[in-house]
């Protein structure tokens, strides 16, 4: 079953250490050059993009000669530490080439933990994107040792994605996506339902060569994501003009459909702010009642005073107080000339039902 593509506005895109580095170790120009000028083109186009990049130890380890001995633990935070310099740095240089801002934030696995950092973090995040600056993430793998590490920065961009709420979560990495492996002749799944919990025939046990992910957290972690309404693509970050194709909803690498929950159609009508046919003005009572936070409302044609435009059922239309000001959003579930025929009276079925409706907060 294919799901119609959805409009994405804002998304995590999850790069990986093979992605941007050589076989050498070195990051490679002409990937970072692809990647950055892609989120460049999608954030010209009002699509907010979270980075996250894996590299720095990989671009430590093409930098640093280690003299003397050093335990695993150190080599990697020597490692960590200094490639995270020139990683930010190439993120940086190439973002100021397209005219935009990027920023670092370097998280640990107890940055979540802590309601008041995770709120935090969020608030960061939101700011840095109201502002237009791309920011960019990764492990502080300097300090992040034993139980205070993610699994891998897949983990990591998925905590990102669902606590700022995207609509995708893309991780690019050096294969095409997930291949079924069932048959004789290796094929890209394109497409993987949530409510499949077995992974296991498409995986292969390997991890990646630099990175520390695998396919299965990679899996896990969308199975996770799809069922809070995110969509996670799983796509090879070498091939040119990716993460443009993925947003077009060209059919490239794995996708994870959304599990279509309330919460997921709701978090899309949330977004649907200029998208809007037409509108209907309510009144005082109507905005008390929806606005209720104890109970779940629809909104009913008694509560509506005037219907503005022309909509069809299906349509995002807006609900507004007698002043203008937007009350929320909703799915219209007549048209407009229904609304009009039933506006003030009672005793008649609901223009947008509450599990479509999405009240401004
Ligand atoms: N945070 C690590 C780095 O930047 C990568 C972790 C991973 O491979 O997922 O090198």
């Amino acid at each position: 079953m294919t799901q119609q593509h959805p409009v994405y506005r804002k998304i995590v895109v999850k790069v990986g250490t093979n992605v941007i580095t050589g076989r050498d170790g070195r990051l490679d120009p002409a990937i970072l050059d692809s990647l950055t000028g892609q989120i460049a083109a999608l954030s010209a186009r009002g699509i907010e993009v979270i980075l996250v990049s894996s590299g720095a130890v990989g671009a430590g380890r093409g930098i640093v000669q280690l003299t003397g001995s050093l335990t695993p633990v150190e080599t990697r935070q020597v490692m960590a530490a200094t490639g995270q310099i020139r990683l930010i740095n190439a993120y940086s240089d190439r973002f100021e080439k397209h005219g935009m801002l990027a920023a670092q934030i370097l998280v640990t696995k107890g940055d979540f933990r802590d309601r008041q950092h995770y709120l935090n973090m969020r608030t960061c995040f939101r700011a840095l994107l109201q502002q237009k600056i791309v920011p960019i993430v990764n492990e502080n793998d300097a300090v992040a040792v034993t139980e205070l590490m993610f699994t891998d920065n897949d983990e990591l961009s998925g905590l990102i994605a669902s606590m700022m709420q995207v609509d995708a979560h893309i991780i690019l990495s050096n294969i095409d996506g997930l291949f079924d492996l069932s048959g004789e002749t290796r094929r890209v799944i394109s497409e993987v339902d949530p409510s499949s919990k077995n992974f296991s025939q498409y995986i292969r046990p390997t991890k990646s060569e630099f990175g520390r992910g695998g396919m299965l957290t990679k899996c896990n972690i969308a199975h996770k994501l799809s069922r809070l309404g995110i969509t996670v693509h799983i796509a090879n970050g070498m091939t040119p003009g990716i993460l443009q194709s993925i947003v077009a909803g060209e059919p490239v690498g794995t996708r994870f459909l959304p599990q279509k929950s309330k919460h997921g159609i709701k978090r899309w009508i949330a977004h649907s702010e200029g998208l809007e046919k037409g509108a209907v003005v309510i009144n005082e009572g109507a905005i008390a009642a929806l606005s209720a936070t104890d109970h779940a409302s629809s909104l009913l044609p008694v509560g509506i005073t005037a219907v503005q435009g022309s909509f069809s059922k299906g349509d995002i239309i807006r609900v507004c107080a007698e002043d203008g000001s937007v009350v929320g959003y909703g799915m219209a579930t007549c048209n407009d000339e229904k609304a009009r025929a039933t506006l003030g009276q009672k005793g008649h079925k609901p223009v947008i039902h509450y599990d479509y409706l999405y009240i401004v907060p």
